[in-house]
């Protein structure tokens, strides 16, 4: 029963451990995807503002080709040469040049079938201004601003792009060189700064512009990129911001673009599991933490729920014992001073509302205790002068005693500590009611020496208690009487008749002997008497004669007028010195042999020779 009560509260516990760790893992994953999300918004975040960066480095290269544009095809309307066009390209390449030196190598354009260069260079013999990519843009963009695929400018022999824009005429073309390096660095600082795994610069058709790693420059992956590469240029297509999943190698990306401009695309990838591991490290520890908080206080609970059974069992044992114990005190040695562990009117009339002097109150107690005829006893066993000594061997001592109002009680001292001398420092005075018990014990001690059929005393118990009179020097006169030819009473009215005669020569007995007397069945139809004081034959004739009177006067209508007598033996017990029970016993036997031949109530004494 407390094992399956024991197995509920556990399984109870776990089952409350469980839900909380579900409820909490489930708070924490929402929380966790709530933070991803934010995560990830922020990284669109850096990407718009790389683009924004990159779109802004592009910016002044596009308003310089664009505004030299306008301003020569308004020159060339009014009559300027391709020497004045040549002119502006410097004035303006001069102008620019204290801007954005370090990004641009000059204006240059392609006029009036001459190469005009801003910054005063001189191309080499074979170069053909309308063969060359920027030209061809310029054309094609038809008066647009336009830029030039990325490409290893032969001047700078670093990665460059373009900015063209055709002229009015519809055959020349304005165009500037910008530097990537500018684009290149946003790249390296961005993957850098932002921890990833890289950052690049794309255009729409795989051309990469700018890496953080600084080798896949000027790679085209759509051409020459691997399959993940190759993917990625395809997922770029749709050129709108976005996010995807990839992976390569067994690693994840997650991969966050942006457009820039018309062409170009900026691209961040991250490692997922790096992006959000230090985000699953704190939720999963901020998640351990809570479960093993949550067990902390399950188990602090279990503990206290656990001790207020244990005390409400200890409640229910300490009120059980209540019925036994009815006081109990602790009493503290060296001081005197008492608690009440449990108590009640009794104990209050004892100790008087007075809790101190234990010691010196101990007679007092112990007058107030017991009745008159225990009294001794009692002071003795409270005296505190040898309490210690008496509680030095043993760790509790009793004495059994009647009460104040005559009901039997046991006090008891109990060792509660010892000293380092191992003599009493603490103790418990306890006081039980025995009452019952005694009574018990009485009626079975009384029952244990009756004869059943008759009420009178039984062998055992009369002949103990006849050695004891004896052995106590007391005199008397000891009598053995057995029924006359009782055989034929049970042979002729059966064994009930012959039981309901035995019990009539007990009553006879009882009433012609005094209580003090001792009266018993010996067995059969055997009875035994000492009468103690009755000393010489005319005193023992007496009451012998006055048996057989309250004999034959028992109603015994079974008998059909049939009387019953009893031969008796009679010996006196006077010399208290040399006589004993056993000889006094065959006196009297030979008494009652001699009594038979005599036949019907007769009485023989036999004297002590
Ligand atoms: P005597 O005069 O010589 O004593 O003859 P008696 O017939 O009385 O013989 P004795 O005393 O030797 O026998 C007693 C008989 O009592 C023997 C037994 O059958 C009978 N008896 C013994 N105990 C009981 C008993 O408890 N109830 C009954 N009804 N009879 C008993
Ligand atoms: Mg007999």
């Amino acid at each position: 029963m407390r094992e399956k009560k024991q197995l509920n509260y556990t399984s109870i516990t776990f089952l409350m451990l469980f839900v909380a760790a579900l409820f909490i893992t489930s708070i924490f994953y929402s929380l966790y995807t709530a933070e991803r999300g934010s995560i990830l918004r922020t990284w669109h975040t850096n990407t718009v503002q790389a683009a924004r960066d990159v779109d802004y480095y592009m910016t002044m290269p596009k308003d310089a080709v664009s505004f030299a544009a306008e301003t020569i095809n308004g020159m060339v309307e009014r009559g300027a040469t391709y020497e004045d066009v040549g002119k502006y390209l410097v004035d303006q390449t001069v102008i620019y040049a204290s801007m954005i030196d370090e990004n641009t190598t000059g204006i240059y354009a392609y006029f009036d079938g001459h190469y005009l260069d801003g910054s005063g260079w001189t191309p080499p013999r074979d170069y053909e201004p309308t063969e060359r990519p920027w030209y061809k843009a310029g054309i094609e963009g038809g008066g647009e601003i336009t830029f030039v695929k990325p490409y290893v400018n032969i001047q700078t022999k670093t990665m460059m792009m373009s900015v063209c824009c055709m002229l009015s005429d519809g055959k020349g073309v304005v165009s500037m060189d910008v530097f990537l390096d500018g684009v290149q660095e946003m790249a390296e600082r961005m993957a850098r700064k932002a921890d990833m795994d890289s950052s690049l610069v794309i255009d729409k058709d795989g051309f990469v512009v700018a890496h953080s790693d600084a080798k896949d420059i000027g790679k085209n992956y759509r051409e020459e990129g691997d399959a993940f590469q190759q993917e990625l240029v395809e997922k770029l297509q749709s050129r709108t911001s976005g996010e995807y999943e990839m992976s390569e190698n067994g690693k994840d990306y997650i991969v966050i673009s942006e457009p820039v401009g018309d062409d170009w695309s900026i691209v961040f990838l991250l490692d997922k599991k790096n992006t959000f591991a230090s985000l699953g490290e704190i939720y999963f520890s901020l998640g351990a933490a809570l479960v093993g908080v949550v067990s902390a206080i399950l188990a602090v609970f279990l503990h206290i729920s656990q001790k207020q059974r244990e005390s409400m069992r200890l409640g229910r044992e300490i009120l059980a014992m209540a019925d036994i114990y009815f006081i109990a005190v602790r009493v503290e040695m060296a001081t005197g001073n008492m608690e009440v562990i449990r108590g009640d009117e009794n104990l209050e009339r004892l100790l008087q509302n007075d809790f101190s002097n234990f010691n010196g109150r101990a007679k007092e107690f112990a007058d107030r205790m017991s009745s008159e005829r225990s009294k001794g006893l009692v002071h003795n066993f409270m005296d505190p002068r040898t309490l210690k000594e008496r509680l030095f061997d043993v760790d509790s001592i009793t004495q059994e005693f009647m009460d104040v109002r005559g009901r039997w009680v046991r006090l008891r001292f109990i060792v509660v500590d010892r000293d380092e001398e191992k003599m009493v420092s603490e103790l418990l005075w306890t006081l039980e009611s025995i009452d019952e018990d005694r009574k018990q014990q009485e009626k079975l001690r009384r029952l244990s020496e009756t004869d059943l059929m008759t009420g009178v005393k039984n062998r055992g118990s009369g002949e103990a208690m006849i050695r004891q009179k004896i052995a106590e020097g007391n005199q008397g006169m000891f009598l053995l009487l057995d029924a006359d030819d009782f055989k034929s009473v049970n042979d002729t009215f059966g064994h009930t008749v012959g039981d309901k005669v035995i019990i009539s020569i007990a009553d006879a007995l009882k009433k012609a002997f005094r209580d003090t007397d001792v009266v018993f069945r010996l067995g059969g139809d055997e009875f035994a008497v000492f009468a103690e004081g009755v000393l010489d034959r005319g005193v023992g004739t007496r009451v012998i004669y006055r048996f057989f009177d309250e004999l034959a006067a028992e109603p015994l209508p079974e008998l059909k007028g049939r009387g019953i007598t009893v031969s008796v033996g009679a010996a006196f017990y006077t010399d208290t010195q040399t006589d004993t029970f056993e000889a006094l016993y065959e006196r009297a036997d030979l008494g009652t042999y001699e009594s038979k031949r005599h036949g019907g109530n007769h009485v023989t004494f036999n004297e002590k020779m």
